[in-house]
């Protein structure tokens, strides 16, 4: 039992600069009630107004003068209390991405308020018949008539629903609530959790097991639960391409797990939670599963919060927010496509699930499983180096072969007169699938800017000659590289073959679609993409209309990699494979790599053989060639000399401070104090030795959001704690200036670039 009679408390004013815990005193009714994660209310400030606050501390030892030390006024109702380890989290957080623990906060608490549960109320007499006919004699004389319309309902109902009271008989709550307080009647209430797994997914639970698990499958199995069982949790990865049967080995895992008491969480990308997937958890762990995502409403939120808060559950399935699910038991954390960018928080603090996940399971002791066909760089590179096991799954359990990958050099295309958007290989072999009656699909890969100019002779594309990343066209006209601010003028011939094709790249999935009409005008067309997916359901109608063979070719941007399986479909055409290798970050490559690795995973998952074209004017690529040889290994070795040889993670850390402002200019100054400070500060601390390289101040790639202008500089370090330490100071440094509205945000390993 926590006995201290001060607590420390953050206080909810993320407006203001007060990001320090308050000591208040803990009142005499409240001893041994006030734990850590508790949300309360105090007084603050000069006027004692009434604040909410987090307890993150509780102490015996007063740390001011014991007589300004004020006191708690109560524990507040409102705001769900979390768990003493998700403070701790969120302290983590706080230190090692840059925030207010306010905003560290709430980031652990998603569901910011105490929805009302939702409950069926009903009313009833609480006196005896005889009592309840003088009170009524009474009402009637003195006209209470709505106390004289309920009690008389009462009198010969017995119990009515409180809705019926207050709608029907026209009673308001105050009147209900008077009668209540003088037990003239009851009121009671039963609670109901909405529940988002919907009543058909949820099978008789533990339904019985037939899968015998490949030898690979078993051993990851035996490891991971035995190291588990004997006290020595880990992390893991599970390489394995898409259907070698990941899926499999993390329900019986959970199940190891859950079997000892103990909970799981499973996060999987927004973008790949669907109906489909849920369901296979939910049929073989019953009603204890739930599921969180960001369309579910506050209430249902707010109730798988409650049940997993009281221990209804084992199971929570999500997206990077579903790791804040307050489990007091968790034994396993689950990541799968632990590749995904997604699980980057783009808002402060800038955290990463996956170092968020590992840090939260030490707490409890509990293991992490990440899973993916193509491992980030960051977690391969930790199995390489011993911090983390790895274990591999090769063989596709569904039968179905590897697909035939073609590389069409788009160059070639061109010399050969060929200006369309589809290569001769590709139109072929469209035309079969049509004769043939199968599916393809087109995929236009969009992600990152489409402003990097490129040659269409020849493939040479305008890099910055510094930083090795493509530079982007501003509408000035001008040429810039978002890391250092170097910048050239426009070219309007190619400097490698002197050909005039040398243009910023644009391309849309609407063309490909009309392109299609015009070419094959009898083909059924159905087109995928932020446009017509605006819709709330429309994803997944789009996905169904298509597994159920309403349509000849699937059109569309990266949305179409994920999620669903298409049996049917033989072709996979990959439009812009460059397009994503020039989003001028250091990242652009290891995402081609993954983009195409999992479009081209796509074709040939049924009974039959697959083919997949790959279309680009760099076919020598190392990105290009490795996904097309399916060659993971290659890859890593290829894409880790690079980042090794210029400092970017995993070999080394990078920090991204991101200044917003109303002006250009005071946004560039503010940059320009803050690599000042950053170089000063290295100067005179133990970390002069580790060689923090500083790049930057430069305009962001997209150099105005929303009225705010964006500047952008970066510190490069091998050593993550110099880079923290920067972040400090930096922070330090922000607190005792006066701003003139500009804020500053950190990123550490930035999975885009600014
Ligand atoms: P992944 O998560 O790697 O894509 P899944 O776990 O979804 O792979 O497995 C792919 C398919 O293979 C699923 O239909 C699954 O039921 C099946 N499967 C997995 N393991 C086995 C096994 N040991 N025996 C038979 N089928 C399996
Ligand atoms: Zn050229
Ligand atoms: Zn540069």
């Amino acid at each position: 039992m926590i006995t201290g009679r001060y607590a420390d408390v953050i206080v909810d004013i993320s407006h203001e600069k007060v990001d320090r815990p308050f000591q208040y005193r803990i009142p005499q009714p409240l001893l041994g009630k006030i734990s850590p994660g508790m949300c309360v209310v105090v007084p603050f400030g000069k006027g004692d107004r009434e604040r909410t606050g987090y307890v993150i501390g509780v102490t015996d030892r007063p740390g001011y003068d014991e007589d300004k030390i004020k006191e708690i006024l109560r524990i507040a109702d409102k705001g769900v209390s979390a768990a003493g380890s998700q403070i701790r989290l969120a302290a983590w957080m706080r230190e090692r991405y840059g925030s207010t623990m306010i905003t560290a906060l709430k980031t652990v608490l998603p569901v910011k308020q105490r929805m009302r549960a939702q409950t069926k109320r009903r009313i009833s007499l609480a006196v005896s018949s005889g009592e309840a006919e003088s009170i009524i004699m009474e009402c009637r004389r003195k006209h209470q008539n709505a106390r004289l319309r309920l009690l008389e309902t009462l009198f010969s109902k017995k119990e009515i629903a409180y809705e019926y009271a207050v709608r029907t008989l026209s009673v308001t709550p105050a009147v209900i609530r008077a009668l209540e307080e003088k037990t003239i009647i009851a009121v009671s209430s039963e609670v109901f959790y909405r529940n988002p797994v919907r009543e058909a997914a949820v099978g008789a639970g533990a339904k019985e097991q037939t899968v015998v698990y490949s030898s690979q499958q078993q051993t990851v199995i035996d490891h991971v639960l035995a190291d588990y069982r004997a006290g020595r949790p880990g992390t893991y990865l599970l390489h394995g391409i898409t259907g070698s049967g990941k899926t499999e080995v993390y329900m019986e895992l959970i199940a190891g797990v859950t079997a000892l008491g103990k909970q799981a969480i499973v996060l999987i990308p927004e973008i790949a939670l669907t109906y489909q997937t849920v369901s296979r958890f939910t049929s073989r762990f019953g009603s204890r599963v739930s599921v969180m995502h960001s369309r579910l409403s506050a209430g249902e939120k707010y109730d798988q919060w409650e049940r997993a808060d009281k221990g209804e559950i084992d199971v929570m399935i999500g997206p990077r927010s579903a790791l804040f699910t307050p489990f007091s038991r968790l034994g396993l954390i689950i990541i799968d496509e632990e590749h995904e960018a997604s699980y980057k928080s783009e808002t402060m603090p800038k955290y990463h699930a996956r170092e968020a996940a590992c840090e939260l399971a030490s707490y409890y002791g509990a293991s992490v499983v990440l899973g993916s066909a193509t491992p980030s760089l960051e977690s391969y590179y930790a199995s390489e180096t011993g911090l983390i096991r790895r274990y591999e799954l090769t063989k596709r359990l569904t039968g179905g072969q590897l697909p035939q990958v073609y590389v069409e050099d788009l160059r070639e295309e061109l010399r050969r007169g060929n200006r369309s958007i589809f290569s001769s290989r590709l139109q072929r072999l469209l035309e079969q699938r049509l004769a043939a009656g199968e599916q393809s699909m087109l995929f236009l890969n969009r992600r990152g800017y489409a402003g990097f100019v490129s040659c269409r002779a020849c493939g040479h594309v305008m890099k910055c000659v510094n930083c090795d990343v493509s530079l982007s066209e501003h509408r000035n006209g001008r040429l810039v590289c978002h890391y250092c601010g170097y910048e050239q003028p426009a070219v309007t011939v190619c400097p490698e073959c002197g050909s005039k094709y040398i243009a910023a790249f644009r391309a849309g999935t609407e063309q490909i679609e009309e392109c299609l009409h015009r070419m094959y005008p009898q083909a059924r067309v159905l087109r995928m993409d932020a446009d017509t997916t605006r819709r709330k359901e429309s994803y997944e109608e789009i996905l169904a209309a298509f597994a159920g063979g309403e349509a000849d070719i699937l059109v569309g941007t990266q949305m179409i990699v994920k999620g669903h399986d298409f049996p049917n479909v033989t072709l996979v055409g990959i439009l812009a494979a460059d397009l994503s290798l020039h989003a001028g970050d250091y990242r652009a490559g290891e995402r081609t790599f993954q983009l195409l690795t999992q479009a081209a995973g796509r074709a040939g998952r049924g009974k039959k053989p697959g083919e997949v074209v790959i279309q680009t004017y760099q076919p020598d690529h190392h990105s290009i060639r490795y996904a097309a040889a399916q060659d993971y290994q290659g890859f890593y070795a290829e894409e880790m000399g690079y980042r090794e040889l210029l400092g970017y993670p995993p070999s080394a850390h990078m920090l991204a401070v991101l200044i917003l402002s109303g002006e250009e200019s005071t946004g560039r100054e503010l940059a320009e104090r803050l690599v000042r400070e950053t170089a000063g500060a290295l100067s005179v601390s133990s970390y002069r030795e580790k060689k923090v390289q500083v790049i930057g101040p430069a305009p962001a790639g997209i150099g105005r959001i929303a009225g705010q202008y964006r500047t952008v500089f970066y510190g490069k370090c091998s050593d993550m704690t110099a880079l923290i330490y920067i972040k400090d100071r930096l922070e330090a440094f922000l607190d005792e200036q006066k701003t003139q509205g500009e804020s500053v945000q950190f990123d550490f390993d930035p999975m885009n670039s600014y």
